[in-house]
């Protein structure tokens, strides 16, 4: 019998991986989708429980640079594409200890990528199934006040995580220039919305603030990011899989930069409107008086932005989420995710105005 022809997705059950995944599922019911994940801390299959009994839906729990688990998929299905989510993904852990990093996003992204090439070659299919890159505009460093980041930007990562996801683009793009390979990259700025792990800066706000507890924002707060509403970056994401041209990379951005204190107050506003009963007994005036500044993150890049033109004018893309409407939607998902207990366990917390390190 056949094999069943599917597309791989890795990294689906994270934060921008199980958004995507969601939606070609839905998008594409006749595309069979294989999910490969290793369920690390940062992966969870309850955020794909909508789409776990859809016949055109598998799951494998698995590690990308274990070779037997990812020569076994690419024997079990006929995979005709690649899209290549799973990483680890957060700085601070990259900065605390970096061979994981090394470990998943280096040797996964090669595992992968032999795999797929000597599969792809056998059946003489080489130059026509993708393999695609998802990447961060971290790999291009840190900008001044001016400036933005465009394709043909030199890579210049500072940290451990960033400096292993460019890495992976080199090795991706090597396998393209060496092998002939359809490989395509796409960099994306800092997304946000639904599912994100707590650990990032707008969950961690939102959790804090709802546990009455200071809000730690690093350095001044005045470190800039170009911030894109989770659901804009799929889209992209499908259209570059399926419409980019080999060996290119496509920036994905939000036109959107804020400063992390604009984050921050921003939510904090957000929450005031939503959980007035919070704030009253907590007697404060705004979650915003919780905001509290601590040590910097160490090598923490001032300043990214994305020039994302070539994607709008080759590829027809744009974002589609504006700020205000997406901060909504992510703090509303939150509330409805942890509202309800973390009212219960701290309704009878009080704090009193002036506690904290209040900045306004
Ligand atoms: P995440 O940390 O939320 O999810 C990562 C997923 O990968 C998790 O489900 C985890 O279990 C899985 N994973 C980790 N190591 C694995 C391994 N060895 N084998 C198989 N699965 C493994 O990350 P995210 O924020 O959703 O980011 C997804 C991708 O997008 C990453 O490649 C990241 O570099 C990139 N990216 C993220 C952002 C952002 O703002 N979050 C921006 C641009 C690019």
């Amino acid at each position: 019998t056949a094999k069943k022809g599917a597309l791989l997705i890795t990294g689906g059950a994270g934060f921008i991986g199980s958004n995507f995944v969601m939606y070609m599922v839905d998008k594409y019911p006749d595309y069979h989708i294989v999910n490969l994940d290793k369920l690390t801390y940062a992966g969870s299959t309850a955020n794909l429980q909508t789409i776990e009994n859809r016949p055109n839906y598998h799951f494998i729990k698995g590690d990308v640079a274990d070779e037997e688990t990812v020569t076994r998929i690419f024997s079990d299905y006929d995979i005709n594409g690649v899209i290549h989510l799973a990483a680890e993904s957060h700085v601070d852990r990259s900065i605390a200890d970096a061979k994981q990093f090394v470990e998943t996003n280096l040797l996964g992204t090669t595992v992968l990528l032999q795999t797929a090439k000597k599969d792809w070659e056998e059946k003489g299919v080489l130059q026509k199934r993708r393999f695609h890159q998802v990447s961060t505009d971290e790999i291009y460093g840190s900008l001044g006040e001016n400036g933005k980041f465009s394709e043909d930007t030199p890579y210049a990562p500072r940290n451990p995580y960033s400096a292993s996801k460019a890495g992976a683009n080199f090795l991706v793009s090597s396998f393209g220039h060496t092998y002939g390979m359809n490989v395509v990259i796409s960099s994306c700025s800092n997304n946000y919305g639904p599912r994100q792990h707590r650990e990032k800066l707008i969950p961690t706000i939102i959790s804090k603030a709802l546990a009455l507890e200071p809000i730690p924002i690093y350095g001044d707060g005045k470190n800039i990011r170009d911030w894109i509403y989770v659901m804009d970056h799929v889209q992209a994401l499908d259209m570059i899989f399926h419409k980019g041209k080999r060996l290119e990379t496509y920036n994905v951005g939000g036109n959107n930069e804020r400063t992390n204190m604009e984050i921050a107050k921003t939510v904090c506003m957000m929450l005031d409107e939503l959980q007035p009963a919070l704030l009253r007994n907590a007697g404060l005036d705004s979650f915003q008086d919780l905001i509290t500044y601590t040590a910097d993150r160490l090598g923490h890049d001032r300043r990214y932005a994305v020039d994302d033109s070539k994607i709008r004018s080759k590829l027809g893309w744009h974002p589609q989420t504006q700020f205000q409407q997406g901060i909504r939607q992510t703090v509303e998902w939150y509330l409805a995710q942890w509202g309800q207990s973390a009212v219960t366990e701290t309704k009878t917390t009080s704090v009193k105005k002036g506690d904290r390190n209040a900045l306004n």
